[in-house]
C-alpha cells in the first residue's frame, strides 16, 4: 500500500510503502532491501556482520521470520539459531583465530535490545583484546532474599 513521509523542514514528500515502514531493519536485510555482509544463509536463518562490532568479526544470527522476544520464539527456531551460532563461533575460532567467543541475546529495552527481531550476537574474543563487560556483580542482602527470589522464579516455572 503506498504512503509518504514528509520532510519536517522543506515539506518534500518521500513515497514509501507502509509495508516497508512496518518492517524492522533485519527484515529489510532478509529481503535484500538494504545491504549486509552475509557469512551464512539457509532456508530459515541468516548470519551477517554487525556494523557496530564490539570486537571485529562480531556476527549476528537471525531467523528469516521475525520473532521477538525470546519468550515468544518457537522452540525449533531457537534450536536452529543456537546451532548456527555454534557453527559461527567455531568458524571465528578456526577462521579468525579467536581465543574465546561471547554469545549474547538481548530482550527488551531494559536489557539493551535495539532491534525487535530476535538475534544472537556471536562475538570473537582474543586474549588481551581490551574489551571488558561491565559485569558489576552484586550481593544479596541475605540468603533469605536470594531464596525469596528463587521461590518466585520457581512459581513462574510452574505456570
Ligand atoms: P541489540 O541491541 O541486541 O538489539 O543489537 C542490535 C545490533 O544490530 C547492534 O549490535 C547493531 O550494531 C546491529 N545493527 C543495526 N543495524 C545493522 C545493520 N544494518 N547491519 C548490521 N548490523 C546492524
Amino acid at each position: 500500500m503506498p504512503g509518504a513521509l514528509f520532510c519536517v523542514f522543506c515539506g518534500h514528500e518521500f513515497p514509501v510503502s507502509f509495508y516497508a515502514l512496518r518492517m524492522n531493519i533485519f527484515e529489510k536485510i532478509v529481503n535484500r532491501e538494504i545491504p549486509a555482509t552475509i557469512v551464512y544463509e539457509d532456508d530459515d536463518t541468516l548470519a551477517f556482520m554487525d556494523i557496530g562490532p564490539i570486537i571485529k568479526g562480531h556476527t549476528l544470527v537471525i531467523p528469516k521470520t521475525c520473532y521477538d522476544p525470546v519468550t515468544e520464539t518457537p522452540d525449533e527456531v531457537l534450536t536452529k539459531l543456537m546451532l548456527v551460532s555454534k557453527r559461527i563461533a567455531a568458524a571465528q575460532i578456526e577462521g579468525l583465530g579467536a581465543d574465546g567467543v561471547n554469545i549474547i541475546q538481548n530482550n527488551g529495552r531494559a536489557a539493551g535490545q535495539l532491534v525487535p527481531h530476535i538475534h544472537f550476537h556471536v562475538i570473537p574474543r582474543f586474549d588481551g583484546d581490551g574489551h571488558h563487560w561491565n559485569w558489576d556483580a552484586k550481593q544479596y542482602d541475605s540468603p533469605d532474599e536470594m531464596e525469596q527470589l528463587a521461590v518466585k522464579i520457581r512459581e513462574g516455572l510452574a505456570e
